[in-house]
């Protein structure tokens, strides 16, 4: 038997690892199971290249929790360790490499620690009052076997003692605090999410936990694409199938293993991001990627294997570090690569996914540069009529016909085909082509690809009148008169809010409508940015601004103008105003309910 003292370089650790380390103690299961899975690991290693000449059995790892005597234990069947190895591994290299952590990131808030690899062994100490580690190696008989005590100070015991089989049996008497990890849902919770993929079988209640040879630790040749969906089951129980998946696989210049899987997005952003499971050798260690992969792909589902990625820094430095930049690279481009030959293999599938797929490639292309050069020959706008373009093809449809005095293209768009319904109408009749621009991303996505696509302008089809929307040299002649004009827009004036309306006389044709109510595309964005927070807060608290637009060639307004009845004229105009309104879904509350008693008075 033996008492030593660990040699402490600086002040006593312990104190630090129990209370100020980590927010989620529970990692000390991890570490020690990790450990256990390393040790499983060696002996096979060893027996393959003939050091090891016993009979290795049956190699699994076993959790057991033991509530009346307070203890957990962790065994393994692995190499163990001899009475100079505990010395070496546990008294010396285990502890000085947790010293050189606890001196390194006491001081860091814990909020700035993601991985929390480093710590090993001794964050056994920050939920166990007392660690034994009994150990038999296999160079050692059985009398050979050691126990190793210590209760949480600088002070441990090493005694012989006989143990029965090889490996290492771990136990922590859990203090008063930790009280928590004896109950075995909560262990059985910890073991299913840090363990449940580890390459060497775990059993707790005599329950194996964990999957040792998971989708992505095998070759894409060995798996079927059932195999690839079960497998996104497993990680994600409640999930819809995913659309497609990618299998990672990079040995140089960095290692990476992984499967990505495309969710259903439906148009939605927010509610699936974050699903990406971090692994590091098969070990869990986050879902939150954050700073690892770029902001976009955090909405793609699955896992990511990588022991090169620096688990213990910080999420600022993890943004700068060199292999964390080249992971996301080729993430971004094995991405871009899936995409891109998925459109040219098969472009009707391709089409039939869009809706779910095309937020996440608008939102790449608006986040990242290297993205927007690679999607811009596979992302497709959607018109109207549910055809599919790519940005090439749009651009020849609508060369012919769409071109406005300045030699600009125009591109009509609708955020909403069912209220906007008569001003897409309008625009077909004029053999216009419309796209649809209604998802959540898109306010976003025209402002941006009008300053990618060379001499575009983009227009919502209410912002202006038909002739208007796209400006053609075309003169059209008007039946009223400048001072026919005026007078009308006198009347107007008295019957609307000046403030609101803005009123125009527009020389349109008989076909169009008597009036029309248009939102000019330049206010609307402003507003539209306003209200996503882009800086335009001074825009907020501003009326909506409307044109008014009257066609003084619609046989309706000559009416008007020439009724003498003025209760018939108002009548008249407020009906046509009503209409307009209608049209672009503006009529509501009081004017709704006036209107639906005139139109009634009026057909009696
Ligand atoms: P790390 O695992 O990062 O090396 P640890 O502090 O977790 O750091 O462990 C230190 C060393 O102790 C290990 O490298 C290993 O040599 C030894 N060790 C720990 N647990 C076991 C185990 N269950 N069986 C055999 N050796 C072990």
């Amino acid at each position: 038997m033996s008492n030593g003292k660990i040699n402490v370089q600086t002040e006593n650790i312990f104190p630090i690892i129990k209370k100020f380390l980590y927010s989620d103690h529970e990692i000390f299961l991890r570490e020690l199971v990790a450990n256990a899975v390393d040790a499983s690991q060696k002996i096979k290693t060893l027996t393959s290249i003939g050091e090891n000449k016993t009979e290795i059995g049956e190699l699994f790892i076993d959790v057991k929790l033991d509530a009346a005597n307070k203890t957990l234990t962790i065994s393994d069947r692995g190499i163990g360790m001899t009475s100079e190895e505990v010395e070496k591994y546990i008294n010396q290299i285990a502890f000085s490499g947790a010293e050189e952590f606890v001196n390194k990131y006491k001081d860091q808030t814990e909020g700035q620690l993601i991985g929390k690899f480093g710590l090993g062994f001794y964050s056994a100490f920050m939920v166990a009052d007392k660690v034994e580690v009994r150990t038999r190696s296999f160079k050692s008989s059985e009398n050979e076997a050691v126990l190793w005590t210590c209760d949480g100070s600088p002070e441990y015991q090493l005694i012989q003692q006989d143990k029965a089989d090889r490996g290492t049996t771990i136990t922590l008497h859990i203090s008063e605090e930790s009280a928590e990890f004896l109950a075995t849902e909560r262990i059985s919770n910890m073991l299913q999410k840090y363990c449940r993929f580890l390459p060497v079988e775990i059993k707790f209640e005599e329950k194996t936990i964990n999957n040792t040879q998971p989708a992505w630790t095998r070759k894409p040749a060995d798996l079927t694409a059932e195999q690839y969906k079960s497998f996104y089951h497993e990680l994600y129980p409640m999930a819809e199938d995913p659309l497609f998946h990618i299998h990672l696989n990079v040995d140089f210049p960095f290692s990476l293993t992984g499967i990505l899987y495309f969710p259903k997005l439906k148009r939605n952003l927010e509610v699936q991001k974050n699903k990406i499971q971090l692994y590091c050798r098969q070990v869990f260690v986050t879902d939150s990627v954050e700073g690892i992969v770029p902001d976009f792909l955090t909405l793609l589902h699955g896992v990511i294997d990588s022991p090169d990625i620096p688990l213990n820094v910080s999420r600022s430095y993890l943004q700068s570090d060199g292999n964390v930049k080249k992971i996301s690279n080729h993430i971004l481009k094995k991405v871009a690569d899936k995409l891109e030959e998925l459109f040219k293999e098969n472009r009707a599938d391709f089409e039939a996914k869009w809706d779910d797929i095309g937020v996440f490639i608008k939102y790449g292309m608006l986040s990242e540069e290297k993205f927007f050069e690679r999607a811009k020959s596979f992302c497709l706008f959607k018109n109207t009529q549910g055809k599919y373009f790519t940005f090439d093809e749009y651009k020849q449809l609508i060369s012919i016909n769409q071109e406005n005095k300045d030699k600009k293209l125009v591109y009509l768009y609708t955020s909403n085909a069912i209220d906007q319904h008569s001003y897409i109408e309008t625009a077909k009749n004029r053999g216009y082509d419309v796209l649809v621009m209604d998802g959540q991303i898109d306010t976003h996505f025209v402002n941006f690809i009008e300053t990618k696509i060379e001499n575009a302008s983009f227009i919502r089809v209410d912002a202006d009148v038909i002739g208007k929307l796209i400006h053609k040299d075309e003169e059209v002649i008007s039946k009223l008169d400048e001072t026919q004009q005026t007078t009308l827009k006198e009347f107007a004036e008295k019957l609307l809010n000046k403030e609101q309306y803005a009123i125009n006389t527009e020389a349109l044709t008989e076909q169009d409508a008597p009036m029309m109510i248009t939102r000019p595309e330049f206010m609307r964005r402003m507003k539209e940015m306003a209200a996503n927070g882009g800086g335009y807060d001074f825009m907020m608290g501003m009326n909506d601004q409307f044109n008014l637009v009257l066609n003084t060639n619609h046989p309706l307004i000559s009416k008007v103008l020439a009724e003498t009845d003025t209760i018939k004229k108002e009548n008249m105009f407020n009906q046509a105003f009503d209409l307009a309104m209608l049209a672009q879904g503006l009529l509501k509350g009081e004017a709704l309910t006036k209107f639906v008693k005139r139109s009634v008075e009026l057909i009696n």
